[in-house]
Formats: structure tokens, sequence, C-alpha cells
């Protein structure tokens, strides 16, 4: 009987081990491992950090979860894995044997880069932890008793651009529910070609809308910027340029995670994990990973790195299939194998409107150069879209529920957007099954 290990209680996580309880009979243990005792609805820290909802509301118990849904639960921090003998050490000493493992470990956050980077030490906020979200909102609540510039951006090689967005156009928003936009000026310090590229080029209207909304805003935007040095009170580029600050929120760029890196052989030079359609890893066959952790090129070639956003849908997806693709592998399901497509919709809430953007798929087909479809469309409604998703993203992880066909369905209808697509048969053992 089976052992199967799902490294990571997150968004990719947490949606894989549930979808893995529902595909396996209960003769196979579906074991979930994560350092924190809580699985937290990432996209909802910047509301966090903005004073504009509390952590409470986005976290949820994951020894609860895991015990009402009978998934066995370790809490700590993975410091080894073993791919030859299939082992886990978690950081207490205790050793764990794995049949599959199903690496959603996030990333890590590269604050090191340059001096001055980041809260652990550094001058500038982030929003990419529960931790750093609540370090930015104390920050914040400072700043709006005694407000001065604002700058907000990303570093060469982030990959996820949407969050530097939603921060800048929600902080705006607050600044003048405040009372006090005119005590401020913002700018906007992004490695992307153009604004609204946000790592995916060719959006149709996402340039126009973006560039729209920060002129409407009257936030400065500053493209092609590197960032080379973070000082107390400014921030440097390499063209000389500087910006002072007394608020500011640069998100980092990517990295794997430290015990990846070190596992021979596990993942590329930067710590991603290099996988095949079907999610597994090409040279360990009991091994699948999902989410950011997940090597995804990024096909353009810009003036400065960026990365491609993994986004949370990507990732649910890549879960689905990770989870599908290990119960053909066990027998629990008579199936041809299956893949993500990497289409995605991502909701960005920008204070009083919002925009969708829509890239279908997120990847451009490698021989033509062009998608099926992609756009961005503005609304306020994508705010009331982005606020219901997360109550229904909630819920389904209350109810042990990953990706049920009623929101397959959904996004093929309103969207036209699938999620999955099945291998063809003749490609099996080509996509490493075993079977
Ligand atoms: C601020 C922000 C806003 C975002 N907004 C959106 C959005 O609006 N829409 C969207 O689609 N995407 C959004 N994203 C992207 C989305 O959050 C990611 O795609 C998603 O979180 C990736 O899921 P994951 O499971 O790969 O990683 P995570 O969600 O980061 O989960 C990784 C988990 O692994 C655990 N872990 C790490 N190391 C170890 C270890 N050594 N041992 C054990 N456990 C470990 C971590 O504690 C964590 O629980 C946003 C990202 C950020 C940062």
């Amino acid at each position: 009987m089976a052992n199967v290990v799902v490294i990571g209680g997150g968004l990719g996580g947490l949606p894989t081990a549930y979808e893995l309880r529902h595909y396996l009979p209960k003769e196979h243990t579906v074991t979930l491992i994560s350092d924190k005792a809580e699985f937290t609805f990432i996209p909802g820290l910047i509301r966090v950090a903005l004073n504009l909802n509390s952590l409470d509301h986005i976290q949820l118990n994951l020894s609860q979860l895991t015990q009402r849904h009978g998934i066995k639960w370790v809490l700590g921090k993975v410091t080894a894995l073993n791919p030859n003998t299939q082992q886990i050490t978690v950081e207490d000493g205790q050793k764990i044997y794995y049949d599959y493992l199903a690496i959603a470990v996030g990333s890590s956050l590269a604050f090191d880069e340059i001096p001055g980077l980041g809260p652990h030490g550094g001058y500038t906020q982030s929003v990419c932890t529960p931790e750093h979200a609540l370090e930015a909102k104390s920050a914040w609540l400072e700043f709006l008793e005694n407000p001065g510039d604002l700058v907000v951006g990303a570093m060469p090689g982030a990959g996820c651009f949407a969050p530097a967005y939603e921060f800048v156009l929600m902080a705006d928003q607050e600044l003048r529910r405040h009372g006090i936009r005119d005590k401020v000026n913002i700018s906007y310090i992004t490695p992307e070609p153009y604004i609204g590229h946000t790592g995916v080029r060719g959006l149709t209207h996402a340039q126009e809308l973006s560039e729209g909304l920060m002129a409407e805003r009257g936030i400065k935007t500053i493209v092609n910027a590197q960032i080379v040095d973070i000082q107390a009170d400014k921030i440097l580029l390499a063209d000389g340029s500087q910006f002072p600050f007394k608020y500011s929120m640069i998100l980092p760029s990517h990295g794997g995670v430290k015990f990846l890196r070190e596992a021979h052989g596990l993942t590329n030079e930067k710590g991603f994990i290099p996988v095949l359609p079907s999610q597994k890893h090409p040279d360990y066959p009991s091994i699948y990973a999902l989410g950011t952790c997940v090597d995804l090129k990024q096909p353009e070639k810009t003036l400065l790195p960026i990365g491609l956003p993994k986004s949370g849908q990507m990732t649910e997806a890549m879960g689905v299939a990770v989870a599908h693709n290990i119960a053909v592998e066990l027998g629990a399901i008579d199936a041809p194998l299956t893949q993500p497509t990497l289409e995605a919709l991502c909701f960005a809430e920008y204070g009083n409107t919002g925009i969708a953007y829509i890239a279908a798929p997120v990847l451009p087909n490698p021989d033509t150069g062009k998608r099926r479809f992609a756009y961005a469309v503005r609304g306020r409604w994508v705010n009331w879209v982005k606020a219901a998703f997360e109550e229904y993203f909630l819920l389904k992880m209350r109810t042990g529920l990953g990706m049920p066909w009623f929101e397959k369905l959904g996004l093929r209808v309103l969207f036209g957007l699938s999620m999955l697509q099945s291998i063809p048969l003749k490609d099996k053992h080509q996509l490493g099954s075993s079977t």
C-alpha cells in the first residue's frame, strides 16, 4: 500500500492532497508535510498589508483540515530529500519514506540579491508571506500617520507582477480615502518592458488599460528599471536615477527552496524543478512537482530578466494533473494521463476598479508563437469576482475539495478556458509513466 506524500500546505499542496484523497482508496495513505501550521490564501495578503482585511480571515488550520479529510499531517520543515532512497528528512530528524512524492513548496525569495532589499534587515516591505504582510501593515499604519513618497515595484527576475500593480493602485485608493493623497508622490518601478506586460507579452488591451489607469491615478511609471541599491530613504537604479521613499514595497526575484537545490540532480541551476507534461520529474519517476517550484521558462527575450507568472490557477491545475496521474500509476483509476494546459485567469484588484487578465494559454505555442486567445478587461466587477473567488476558495479548502467539476465547467462556459487535457496514450512511456 502506497504512501503518497505532498510537501507544502499552500495554494498548490493542500488542493493536491485533497485530489489525491478523492482519487485513492483508503488503503493508500496521503501525507501532507508543511512547515506552517496554517494554510494561507496568498493573494489575500495585499489587503492584509494595507489593513483592509485580517490575516485570520485568509488562514485555515491545517491540522484540523487534514484530520477531517483523512490526510496524515506532519508539521515540520523538510530539510533533506533523497530521491534515490525515496526518503524525506524533517527538521526534527523524522525520516519519511514515500512511494510517490508531490512537491509544492513554492519558491525562495532572493532578498540577498542587493543591499537594503526586503524586510529582513533591509528597508523595503514585501507581501509575499503572512509574516511580511503583517510587517508591511505596521509600517503602512505608521506611513498613514506620517506620509511621504511611496515607491512600489519589482526586482529584475521577478515573475509575478500583478501583486505589485495591486499594491500600488490599492495604496493610491487608500491614500485618497484617508484624504492624504496630495501629500504622497507615487512611483512604480519595474523591469517589465512596458506597463501592463505583467510577465506575459501580448495580452490584448493590457498595456493601454494599465497605462491609462496609472496615468488617471497620477502614478509615475518607470519601465526597464534595474534596481541596484536600496538605502534607508532612497532606491537607486542602474541608470543613476534615484527614488526617495518613506514607504516602499518591492517584490523580489525567486529561486528554488534550499533542500531542493541540495538534492542531487533534482533542480536546474536556479533551484526550480524540471517536469514532463505529466508534471513528473524527467529522471525520478516517483517525483512530481507543481506550483511556483516548477521550472517554467519565460519565452520572451527582454532587456532585463523577467520570469513567467506562475499563478494560483496554473498551480491548482498542475496539482489536479499530479493527483490524477499518480492515481493512474497506482491503478486507482483507469484513464489516460493528463496535463495542465496552463490556461489562466487572474483577477487583479486596483482600488475602485480591477483588471482581469486572461491567457489561453500563458505560454504561447512554441512553433507559432500564438495563443488561442489572450486579453485584459477592466471593470469594477473584477473586484467583486475576486472577493467572491477568495470566499469560494476558502470554502473549498474547508470542505476538502480540490478543483471540482463545476469549477472546470464554469471556467469553460464563462471564459472559454479549459484547465486540463489528456495526454495521448502513445506518449505514456515518453512522458515518464511507469505503467
Ligand atoms: C502577494 C501575492 C499575490 C498573489 N496574487 C495572486 C492572484 O491574485 N491570483 C493568482 O492566480 N495568483 C496570485 N499569486 C500567485 C500565487 O500565490 C501562487 O501561484 C501560489 O501561491 C503558488 O502556490 P504554491 O503551492 O506553489 O506555493 P505556496 O502557496 O507559496 O505554498 C508553498 C508552501 O510550502 C511550504 N514550504 C516551503 N518550504 C517548505 C519546507 N522546506 N518544508 C515544508 N514546507 C515548506 C510553505 O510554508 C507554503 O505553505 C500571488 C502571489 C503573491 C506573492
